[in-house]
């Protein structure tokens, strides 16, 4: 039996990338996909969010010189060009899946709307949250938060390139020490690179735990949905 009922998965853009660290490659996505069926399969309802870091941040562009809030409308576009990647590897093996975005695009995808969002979750379907949260100068993680507490998902389930949240970069220090749990103000005040702080002070304003996992890891998404203790978890 899954521990959870609902959760939101947030996954950054690069984890699409594959060895390239650019674009998209199909066998990573498919992957994905597959551990993602395999969750709904077990009757966890699945709402996801993919960041566009392997295709734009803007950020990056702005230090460059390009209008930020440009930047950060190119970024969210990007995401949506990620969930319709993802959307069409869930679908190819069966599983029902809809893109809602926060940036109207009716062509392309359904508008967000949270009612209808929770009726197809209610009825199974994976849906993707593309678009971050329409607004400039916030993150995907603030749209993974945003999206997760109006779903009322239960956990906010964070894939990481590392296993869990650490006390210094693990992939610089050999000494990092991973915890097992830590709170969110302890997060804060020691500015653990883990998601950014706007995103971390909503999870804590409203109780909304964050399990930290390794993607990299096959069956990772599977063993938190079951509520094995894998990674961090930051209440
Ligand atoms: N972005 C934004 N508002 C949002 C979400 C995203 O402006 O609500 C833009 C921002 O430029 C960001 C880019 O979209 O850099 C891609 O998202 P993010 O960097 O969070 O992706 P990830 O790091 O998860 O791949």
């Amino acid at each position: 039996m899954a521990r959870y009922e609902r959760i939101l998965l947030k996954l950054s853009g690069e984890v699409m990338a594959g060895p390239a660290a650019f674009g998209i490659d199909p066998e990573r996505v498919k992957g994905l996909a597959g551990e993602v069926a395999a969750i709904a399969k077990e009757g966890v309802q699945v709402g996801l969010v993919v960041g566009g870091g392997n295709i734009f941040r803007g950020v990056a562009m702005a230090a460059k010189n390009m209008d930020r809030v440009t930047g950060d409308h190119m970024g969210m576009l990007a995401t949506v060009i990620n969930s319709l990647a993802l959307q069409d590897a869930l679908e190819q093996i069966g599983v029902h899946t809809r893109v809602m975005t926060a940036i109207q695009m009716h062509q392309v995808a359904e508008p967000y709307i949270r009612r209808r969002a929770i009726r197809h979750l209610e009825k199974g379907r994976v849906v993707i949250f593309a678009a971050g949260t329409s607004n400039p100068y916030f993150s995907t993680d603030t749209a993974a938060v945003l999206r997760a507490l109006e779903i009322k998902a239960q956990v906010i389930a964070k894939a990481t390139k590392v296993d869990g949240v650490y006390d210094k970069d693990p992939l610089k220090f050999d000494d990092a020490v991973m915890y097992k749990e830590i709170s969110y103000t302890e997060v804060l005040a020691r500015s653990l690179a883990v998601m950014d702080a706007t995103s971390i002070a909503m999870c804590r304003d409203n109780k909304l735990p964050i399990l930290v996992f390794n993607l990299n890891v096959p069956g990772n998404i599977m063993r938190v949905s079951m509520g094995e203790p894998v990674g961090t978890a930051i209440v």
